[in-house]
């Protein structure tokens, strides 16, 4: 099972301490925001290239896989040597030329549903990845905007058990921007997980009440154990 866990934004060197302990309680993949989409150009968005050392240093201290969201050709290019798999953003999941571009690149794509698309344009926004040659995409249902306003998207179960059914690439669920709150990523993870979802992506900081970004969705250590243990009852 893929358990990608990680804060929302690499923030300083502490980052490197946090996968560590992450690796520790089962965590396969260490994720962390470089450059990050924001809803505002005024709030915080990523550290940028002064992230780079702390992914690097993660990435030796812990032997994991780092995946990291890109938005353009250049910024894959900035990330290459430092990732090894690339995001792409809910934001750009329709934006078909980018996804060509995921889909030259030699490196697995973990491609996120964009909040206004149906499971059928989700797939077929995969199929613009494939059909440029990289086999290795990962879906990730993230949530969709509805009229419910509690959570920050509404998650769709049927959509992971659905892409079982009606794709061969494997689908992780991302319980953290599907709730937008901390106390409900368990649940939700834990449903993804008996809907079939090959893994989970969560959003994980040292200290969540202070994160620069997603603090709410973001769980703490121990709650991470406590998802990794619910979670292994899930593995075959
Ligand atoms: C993220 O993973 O931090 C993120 C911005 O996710 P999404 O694109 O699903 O909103
Ligand atoms: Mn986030």
């Amino acid at each position: 099972m893929m358990i990608i866990a990680g804060p929302c934004s690499i923030e300083g060197p502490e980052f490197i301490n946090l996968a560590i302990q992450l690796k520790k309680l089962g965590a396969t993949h260490i994720r962390g925001g470089v450059f990050k989409p924001r809803s505002s150009p005024f709030r915080f968005s990523g550290l940028g290239k002064e992230a780079l050392p702390y992914l690097h240093a993660a990435h030796e201290a812990t032997g994991l896989p780092m995946v990291v969201e890109a938005m353009s050709a250049e910024q894959m290019d900035i990330l290459y040597d430092y990732v090894d798999v690339f995001q792409v953003g809910a934001r750009n999941a329709t934006s078909t030329e980018l996804l060509k571009e995921f889909g030259r690149q030699d490196k697995p794509v973990l491609y996120k549903r964009g909040m206004g698309q149906t499971i059928e344009e989700f797939l077929m926004g995969a199929d613009f990845i494939l059909n440029e040659g990289n086999q290795n995409v990962i879906l990730c249902e993230r949530g969709i905007r509805t009229f419910e306003p509690y959570t920050r998207n509404t998650f769709d179960l049927s959509c992971i058990a659905a892409a079982k059914g009606l794709s061969k690439l494997p689908i992780v669920a991302d319980p953290s921007h599907a709730t937008g709150r901390r106390e409900l990523v368990l649940p939700v993870a834990f449903g993804a997980l008996a809907a079939g979802a090959d893994g989970l992506i969560v959003e994980v900081h040292q200290n969540p009440d202070v994160a620069l970004t997603d603090g709410a969705q973001s769980l703490d250590l121990p709650m991470f154990e406590k998802l990794m243990i619910g979670a292994r009852l899930y593995d075959q």
